[in-house]
């Protein structure tokens, strides 16, 4: 497909949100592109089941992103595989940089960046990555068959990936720096009924330990004795939270204290024609449902936008492509 220099709209991001909000785009008529730096489907390819998506029961992750992937294919969505270096908003369209030092033009610009892992940031972390340390248990669970990890954490990732990797591994260490598990209460009860899955309640990794080339192990502190001890493990797994990827988000959004792009119920910024959405807002819930809904909300709000432009700038009144959608 031969790629157009000026787009109605263009979604930066092919997970659950920029994906439902392709979908919704096409189907109000808008010429739309949408840009992904990997594979399309986001962080749910790197989950084992999801079990909370409406309708849906209990799918793999990467099985949910192929439907939602063919779902917008069935409405023949552009997909390029870019980076988007930067964007520079305009009062009539807004600008968007690849990385192949092309720019493109769009009307309304839907950011659906997503997030990624937190690091620990403690010492050993960076040098044995890809050597027993990792943030993603169905990408290198396998590597840990009859072995025993460590995961770090205790959110919804900790609960979940720990629960995939008793699967495989002979132990599985939770250290949690606190004595309760923030974890949805589903997926703490489970963790607390899986025989190969131990606690280790308010504890801190303070390093983790090579064995030669690999991990051998971590450095523990309690948080409440200050007592250390070593506890020798064969991987770690690191899920202490996510970070969103705010780094092309242009000066004049609001992000929140932590990086959140801060939008209205529309999911517009405080640009005119700039959204963002799923793991990129600020929200309350962090979940495949609420990030799908989000690319609905953004795409309806950007096609109302873009009709706006289209009827201040091609003459009031003119006739519209956008259907209703
Ligand atoms: P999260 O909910 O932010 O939890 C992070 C965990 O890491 C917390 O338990 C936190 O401890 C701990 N932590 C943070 N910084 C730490 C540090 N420096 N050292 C040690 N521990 C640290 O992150 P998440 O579990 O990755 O989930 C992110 C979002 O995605 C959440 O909204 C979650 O609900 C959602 N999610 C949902 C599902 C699902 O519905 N199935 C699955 C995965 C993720 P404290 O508890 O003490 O703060």
């Amino acid at each position: 497909m031969t790629r157009r220099e000026f787009y109605d709209c263009i979604i930066v991001g092919g997970g659950p949100g920029g994906l439902s909000s392709g979908i919704y785009a096409l189907r109000a008529s808008m010429r739309t592109l949408l840009i992904e730096q990997t594979a399309a489907g986001g962080q749910m390819v790197l989950s084992d089941m999801v079990e909370n998506y409406p309708g849906l029961r209990s799918l793999g992750g990467a099985e949910l992103a192929q439907h939602f992937h063919d779902h917008a294919q069935d409405y023949n969505l552009e997909v390029h595989s870019q980076e988007v270096v930067e964007v520079e908003p305009g009062l009539t369209c807004h600008r968007v940089k690849l990385a192949d030092g092309t720019t493109l033009k769009t009307h309304a610009l839907i950011l659906a960046t997503g997030g990624s892992p937190r690091k620990l940031g403690v010492p050993g972390e960076d040098e044995l990555y890809g050597k027993g340390v990792s943030y993603c248990a169905v990408c290198d669970g396998f590597f840990f068959r009859n072995k025993t990890v460590v995961v770090v954490g205790g959110g919804d990732s900790a609960a979940e990936e720990s629960l995939y990797l008793a699967k495989l591994a002979q132990k599985v260490y939770i250290v949690h720096r606190r004595a309760q598990l923030r974890a949805s209460m589903i997926l703490q009860k489970r963790v607390m009924a899986e025989p190969k899955i131990e606690m280790v309640w308010n504890t801190i990794v303070t390093r983790i330990h090579a064995e030669g080339d690999e991990v051998g192990g971590v450095e523990l502190q309690d948080v409440q004795s200050g007592e250390e001890r070593t506890l020798p493990a064969d991987g770690v797994f690191v899920f202490v939270g996510f970070i969103p990827n705010n780094k092309i988000v242009p000066a004049g959004v609001k992000l929140n204290g932590d990086g959140y792009a801060v939008t209205d119920d529309k999911c517009e910024t405080d640009i005119r024609g700039i959204f963002a959405i799923g793991d990129l807002r600020e929200k309350y819930a962090r979940q495949i449902v609420v990030a799908a809904a989000d690319g609905c909300t953004a795409a309806l709000a950007a096609a109302h936008h873009v009709e706006m432009q289209r009827t201040i700038h091609e003459g009031g009144g003119a006739p519209s492509a956008l259907g209703s959608g």
